[in-house]
């Protein structure tokens, strides 16, 4: 069997590194806000070049608490696309702001910029453009729209952990930057967790006492926060998985790029990267009008796809009568019929890519 993502093939590889952490961990006494939270933040913030990182409990609360920590919330609006993890939107929700969905640009699935003037009002506060499978958003533009109008910029990273754009890592464009480290996610934990990045102190230090009851010491609540620390121990394991997440990255690279070569010259499209872009393939999302088709013939074989997403947040139950959302959102729609992500993690053979891509191919010829 051969499925889309497989965080436990990690585990594996990983596995000695990850028992001798455990082991130090359970000799160690202080379980909460600890010596590996302190050291993660340092590392992560390193990595991305900049100058701090805050540990919370997975990727909605960073978005939330990044929202917060701008003092973003009831009354204000926050501009995000609409081809998305349902988080997004529901961070914004959770911070008291309410969304408003542009539709997304049909080359690149992220943010259509073109929308923001229609979608600006006096409330808009920020815009959070999201880096969608591992790929840039088109962030210079985002920036500068933001700059003119007084607007914050929040980049999330949940799907793009190392992936650059002009040599820069993302999450070095906006104001503040977060990321999901949910077992799948390029950067994964064991369990729920997430990180914050920005450069700004005053933002670092309101962010640590959001995450745990608005206290600045112990015991001192100056606002009111709540619980959103990250575990000590999936601490330990991120800063494992740190040390080789350009490795596995670029072992991600590689698969993609055996998928575009082999899968070229068929009826489907697959994934456009902008010159300037390192992309790191979180997911690997092509496009065919057969896609359920496809996706069955695939499963048949053993080769499990997934969808990314099947409804755009805006056409969801939850929020398809009470969001708002840009007059035309017809890419968002119709690539929600046409997309496929296709298996793909560092750990993947290149025996299944190449078997996956000839399956592929048997399946255009035979149609
Ligand atoms: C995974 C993800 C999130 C949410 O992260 P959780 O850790 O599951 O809360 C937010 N945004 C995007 C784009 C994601 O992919």
């Amino acid at each position: 069997m051969i499925i889309f993502s497989n965080p436990s093939a990690q585990t594996y590889t990983y596995k000695s590194e990850i028992k001798k952490k455990i082991d130090k961990f359970l000799n160690s006494k202080q379980y909460i806000n600890g010596i590996e939270v302190s050291n993660i933040e340092k590392k992560f913030a390193k990595f991305i070049c900049a100058n701090y990182a805050v540990g919370v409990a997975n990727g909605t609360d960073a978005l939330e608490l990044s929202l917060r920590g701008l003092n973003i919330g009831p009354g204000d609006e926050v501009i995000t696309t609409t081809h998305t993890a349902v988080a997004t939107v529901s961070a914004i929700i959770a911070a008291g702001a309410k969304p408003v969905l542009a539709d997304i640009n049909p080359e690149s699935y992220t943010i259509n910029v073109n929308q923001f003037k229609e979608l600006l009002s006096s409330r808009t506060k920020a815009i959070i453009p999201v880096h969608i499978y591992g790929n840039s958003a088109n962030i210079h533009e985002v920036v500068k729209f933001c700059k003119k109008n007084n607007l914050f910029v929040i980049e999330d990273v949940s799907q793009a952990h190392g992936a650059k754009r002009d040599g820069v890592r993302l999450g070095n464009y906006g104001d503040i930057s977060c990321y999901s480290c949910y077992p799948t996610k390029n950067l994964g934990a064991l369990g729920d967790a997430g990180l914050i990045t920005t450069n700004d102190n005053k933002l670092n230090k309101r962010i640590k006492m959001l995450r745990e009851y608005g206290w600045r010491k112990k015991n001192i609540s100056e606002t009111n926060g709540r619980n959103s620390r990250l575990d000590e121990l999936q601490a330990a394991i991120l800063s494992i998985k740190l040390k080789y997440l350009d490795r596995d990255n670029n072992k991600r690279i590689k698969i993609a790029n055996i998928y575009n070569k082999r899968l070229s010259g068929l009826d489907v499209i697959t994934p456009i990267t902008e010159k300037g872009v390192k992309h790191v393939y979180h997911l690997y999302v092509i496009r065919t009008k057969k896609r359920d088709k496809l996706k069955s013939f695939l499963a048949k074989n053993n080769i499990i796809a997934g969808i990314h997403y099947p409804i755009p947040i805006h056409l969801q139950p939850a929020y398809k009568n009470n969001i708002k959302v840009a007059k035309n959102m017809c890419v968002s729609e119709k690539f929600a019929k046409e997309i496929l992500s296709l298996p793909i993690y560092p750990e993947l053979s290149l025996e299944d890519v190449h078997f996956t891509c000839n399956k592929i191919r048997n399946f255009f010829s035979n149609d």
